[in-house]
């Protein structure tokens, strides 16, 4: 048999050194970024892997596995577990995918499911659109006509680079409500809904684990919020929800993140207080405990807290909160013993839930 080659995946190519035996792989991830997403060409149909890795992804492995997917639109992506081994090392065997896959830390989801997302989703009931700015892009998904009056709920995902499981989750949003699979298709001619599920398809899925700036340099973009220029894409959805909240009209805004195998629980949060001191009063803070209690039932292993402050300024429900005194949510998406199935069963629930919170108008104070 051929010997077995290592490819880039063109939609994400994170190649990280590695070296092949006899039916196995080592893959290197102790380099800054750790995170491996290739596609193996004659693989055996057992093949050992073995993972060389630090500390914090050992943990995400070790909760989470190996994602493997055969199939070009990453349909069948599942896990395969991972034991401790001696040192730095991780080994597991992945098995039942043929001889041609994608072989990932991370559950796949890029631009070229968004573009099927696209082809699936857009007609009568959701439009596309596209915010431009300084040669970048962000594509917006909306779901019901703005007559300029009605409450408009954000879902944001991708806001961080390779959390892809809050992107699958967004993309199931859109699938349920094309497919008028939730009861809040019912609901439509009162709001508005608009969905980013990869809010930088520039830095999606790049080398690098988090958002490169024009001039290609690494930054985090989740902290840019507050900052005097962010990154275009941060910038573009910050100013039209900015404006939503200056109408009085912002509902849910939930930026849907995935700490992937970090944690056993999915955690939505809101904050009582920003980083410049800004403070929720007492019915405002009871308003969020209930509708942080409200959203997360039936969220496979869903928690909620509403938590003192944020643990890094600059992210957005501490800028939303400091300047603009709106309450907005984020959630992390386990990883750990969940796929596809229960992410999209995530996106159910929140949507589900939505529906159940009568009064936004808390948010804007
Ligand atoms: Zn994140």
């Amino acid at each position: 048999m051929a010997e077995m080659r290592v490819l880039h995946h063109f939609e994400g190519g994170v190649v990280q050194p590695f070296e092949v035996g006899e039916g196995e792989i080592t893959f290197d991830l102790r380099g800054e970024n750790g995170i491996l997403c290739v596609m193996l060409e004659n693989a055996p149909d057992e093949l050992f892997v073995k993972i060389l890795t630090s500390a914090r992804n050992r943990k995400m492995l070790l909760g989470q596995g190996l994602i493997a997917s055969a199939d070009e639109r990453y349909r069948d992506q599942r896990p395969f577990p991972m034991q401790e081994e001696d040192g730095d090392a991780m080994a597991g065997v992945v098995a039942g995918m043929g001889n041609r896959f994608y072989l990932s830390t991370r559950y796949l989801y890029g631009v070229k499911r968004l573009a099927a997302l696209c082809r699936r989703v857009v007609g009568p009931d959701i439009k596309m659109r596209w915010l431009r700015k300084m040669g970048r892009t962000v594509p917006v998904f909306e779901v019901g006509t703005d007559d300029g009056k009605k409450t408009v709920h954000y879902f944001i995902a991708g806001e961080d680079a390779w959390e892809t499981t809050g992107s699958i989750t967004a993309d199931g949003m859109l699938r349920l409500i094309a497919s008028h699979g939730t009861p809040i298709c019912e609901m439509l001619d009162s709001m508005v809904i608009r969905v980013v599920p990869l809010l930088s398809p520039y830095s999606a899925c790049l080398a690098n684990p988090s958002y490169t700036t024009l001039d290609g340099k690494a930054v985090w973009a989740t902290a840019t919020w507050a900052d005097d220029v962010p990154p275009p894409e941060i910038s573009l959805v910050c100013e039209e929800i900015v404006k939503t909240v200056q109408e009085k009209r912002l509902g849910l805004m939930l930026n849907i993140h995935s700490w992937q195998g970090q944690n056993p629980n999915s955690m939505l949060e809101a904050i009582k207080t920003a980083s410049n001191g800004a403070e929720l009063d007492k019915p405002r803070a009871e308003w969020a405990a209930m509708a942080l209690h409200t959203l997360i039932r039936d969220v496979p292993k869903g928690r909620a807290e509403l938590a003192g402050k944020t643990w890094h300024p600059g992210v957005a429900r501490d800028y939303m909160l400091g300047k603009h005194n709106a309450i907005t949510f984020r959630l992390e998406v386990t990883t750990v013993g969940q796929g596809r199935d229960n992410f999209y069963e995530t996106a159910r629930a929140l949507l589900t839930n939505m529906a159940k919170v009568a009064d936004w108008s808390p948010v804007c104070g």
